[in-house]
């Protein structure tokens, strides 16, 4: 009997993927296509696409250069598409989904609107028991997630907000069929990255426009526009290159051009830096000016101050501006958002910015959201509130690991993950983009291949040598989460309130989920621990006395 045979024997399928969007698409072609394994993909919605099938608002867009964000595992799918915009919108990375999914022929091995509802390890067997809201219960060797880490909208926390007559959208599951808001008289709720696109394109048509801010944002121009011909002829002609570079980037973009210290250079100097990368837009401003504006906060205040004047030298109103520019929290702290014309809308005569900071939202009633005690009426209600990220989506599988430990309980004080992508007492199990790992602070398309990669090498491994476990060691894993830990206390991440730090969701615990060494440092450690024999890892073979041996022998 061969490797494979011994590690599927006695159960449904050698792996199970949770989600269909970058990560389930790329795992199910590398499983099934290129390592020839049994494999079951669940996806709760309709169709292909993930966070992109979800996330269908008015504005939605990618703000890392589509050029980038995208597959590199195949080079004639990346030779063959070509994107209209250089950051791509929602409609067309959906597209780009749907054509990777039909060009694999992925999609006949995709079980679509189905929940996983829960993943329970069985000891004695070493698999997963994997349910599904349509009742399907199957046995599996391995479970990947990719559940993505944005992928569950926040409860709304407004009292009344039942009693709203109108209908309430969440951008996080906005509806499928059109909606018109021409003419109408809209309130919006949040102005985080999600907030800023919708405002921005609703605000062309809207009748009244009340936005809800509660605290502002630093944001900065996208630098959109129609892909140049010559420019995509370039590119795809170096590709490869491109790749390279981009892996080799703290964010996961080919840029070069990031300096030191804003503080070593002069005044002049620094403002020239800040206006070029503020000009050519996208994350250079970010990523790509000065290396210590996420640690000093001094150097900080250098870039959030340059914004600040940005904010008021755009905003007509000054009061309105000073309300629009955040001065409590330091740039960068809270994920930064792009925009195209954003602050311009609020001097618009029908966009009304109500500060809920100083008064907070008290209540919805049937007529519009109430603030203190004046009453703005919508007929449409908007909630950009954000998502309950990383752990979330996680915890809404149900998963249960040796012991009967179940996950929220192992993570009930923060994630514990060893290299965020598996975590100790639950074997078998991989993270995708998982808390503590570069995830969202890396480019997603190519953190996802990563992940991918590292998942599918262990279970080649497994299959090659018969192992049937594959468990973190527990002392690696607290190693991993001081590690992680450390290097967000030295930035100024914890200090603001940002879903970062888990700080959005009430009393979700206090907890950098994003890890800050950068992709290329992340990438090192993954490929030394694999030279290392995969160190930290403990493996379970195949027992030859067991009576799963004496099945297959
Ligand atoms: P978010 O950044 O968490 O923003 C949520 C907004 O809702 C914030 O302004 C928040 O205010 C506000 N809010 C939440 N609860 C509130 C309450 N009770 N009362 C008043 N205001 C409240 O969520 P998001 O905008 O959906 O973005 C989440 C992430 O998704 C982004 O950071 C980004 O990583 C990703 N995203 C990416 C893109 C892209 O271009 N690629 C686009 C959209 C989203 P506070 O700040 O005061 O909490």
């Amino acid at each position: 009997m061969d490797n494979l045979s011994i590690l599927t024997k006695g159960v449904d399928t050698l792996v199970t993927v949770v989600g269909a969007g970058f990560t389930g698409l790329y795992a199910l072609f590398k499983l099934r296509d290129q390592m020839k394994v049994p494999v079951r993909v669940f996806e709760s919605a309709p169709d292909v696409g993930g966070t992109w099938y979800w996330n269908n608002y008015p504005g939605a867009r990618c703000d890392i250069e589509s050029v980038h964000y995208s597959y590199s595992f195949d080079e004639k799918l990346q030779q063959e598409w070509t994107w209209s915009e250089k950051f791509a919108a929602q409609p067309e990375i959906l597209r780009y989904l749907n054509h990777v999914a039909d060009r694999f022929d992925l999609r006949k091995d995709i079980t679509f609107n189905t929940k996983v509802t829960s993943v329970v390890w069985n000891e004695q067997e070493k698999y997963w028991t994997v349910t599904t809201n349509q009742g399907e219960v199957i046995k599996s060797r391995f479970f990947i997630s990719g559940v993505g880490t944005l992928s569950v909208p926040k409860k709304p926390e407004f009292p009344g907000v039942e009693n709203f007559k109108g209908p309430t959208l969440i951008t996080g599951n906005w509806p499928k069929q059109p909606i018109s808001l021409k003419g109408k008289r809209v309130g919006v709720i949040g102005t985080g990255s999600t907030g800023i696109q919708l405002i921005t394109e609703i605000a062309k048509e809207v009748g009244e426009l009340y936005v809800f801010q509660r605290t502002p944002n630093y944001s900065t121009p996208l630098g959109n526009g129609p892909t140049q011909a010559e420019e995509d002829l370039e590119n795809k002609a170096k590709y490869t290159l491109i790749r390279h570079n981009a892996r080799n980037h703290f964010l996961g973009v080919p840029y070069n051009e990031v300096q030191p210290s804003a503080l070593a250079v002069s005044e002049e100097e620094r403002l020239k830096v800040y206006e070029d990368r503020y000009q050519r837009g996208g994350f250079r401003l970010f990523i790509d000016s000065y290396q210590d504006i996420l640690f000093d906060p001094k150097a900080n205040e250098t870039v959030s101050e340059f914004i600040r004047q940005k904010i008021h030298a755009r905003v007509k109103r000054p009061e309105v501006a000073e309300l629009l520019a955040p001065r409590d929290y330091c740039y960068g702290t809270k994920r930064p958002p792009m925009e195209s014309g954003y602050y311009e809308v609020f001097n618009q005569d029908n966009v009304h910015l109500i500060d809920v900071k100083q008064t907070p939202i008290s209540h919805i009633d049937e007529n519009g959201v109430v603030v203190g005690d004046q009453l703005h009426e919508v007929d449409v209600l908007i909630l950009a509130t954000g998502f309950d990220a990383m752990t979330g989506p996680l915890f809404a599988l149900g998963i249960q690991g040796k012991n009967h430990e179940k996950l929220t309980e192992k993570w009930k004080e923060g994630p514990r993950t060893y290299l965020g992508h598996t975590v100790s007492g639950f074997p078998n199990l991989f993270l995708v983009t998982g808390p503590q790992s570069p995830s969202v602070l890396y480019n997603m398309p190519l953190a996802i291949e990563d992940h991918v990669e590292l998942a599918t090498g262990i279970i080649q491994h497994m299959i090659d040598h018969q192992l049937l476990e594959v468990d973190a060691d527990a002392q690696a894993e607290e190693e991993w989460v001081n590690h992680a830990n450390e290097l967000a206390q030295a930035s100024l991440l914890p200090n603001t309130d940002s879903w970062y730090m888990g700080a959005n969701i009430p009393g979700k615990p206090r907890r950098c989920l994003v890890y800050l060494g950068g992709a290329p440092k992340y990438r090192a450690i993954c490929n030394e621990m694999i030279a290392k024999g995969y160190q930290g890892f403990h493996f379970k073979a195949v027992d030859p006395n067991s009576t799963l041996l004496q099945q297959v022998s």
